[in-house]
């Protein structure tokens, strides 16, 4: 499993970019629970303890075989604006392992639900 190229698409400016607008469209609310989020570099600076995380989610998960097609990568039809909380239930869902894990806004690494390893 290559991590290594999905964490450098994460760092990549094209996807920083697009995740600024999807928050920026969904005026940085959860699309779910419509809860406010903070957002790196969007967000007012909150102290760590008051942050909900927001987390652009792909509704077409990404894998080593799409993480290069940027019809998947970046496109707003297939993200997704979620918070922490509801982003971790969407993963959840799925019982396939190779699910359980995302990365955070850093693209490091996380996994879900104490699934196992990432
Ligand atoms: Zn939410
Ligand atoms: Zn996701």
């Amino acid at each position: 499993m290559s991590y290594g190229i999905r964490r450098k698409f994460y760092l990549s400016k094209a996807w920083q970019d697009v995740r600024k607008s999807v928050w920026l469209n969904q005026n940085l609310l959860c699309n779910r629970c419509h809860r406010p989020v903070y957002v790196d570099g969007i967000s007012d600076y909150l102290p760590k303890g008051k942050r909900r995380t927001g987390i652009v989610h792909h509704k077409v998960y990404l894998d080593d075989t799409n993480v290069n097609d940027k019809e998947i990568t970046l496109d707003i039809n297939n993200l997704e604006g979620l918070c922490k909380d509801c982003h971790e239930l969407e993963h959840n869902k799925g019982q396939s392992t190779r699910n359980n894990y995302y990365f955070d806004e850093d693209g490091n690494i996380q996994s879900i639900g104490g699934y196992g390893q990432p």
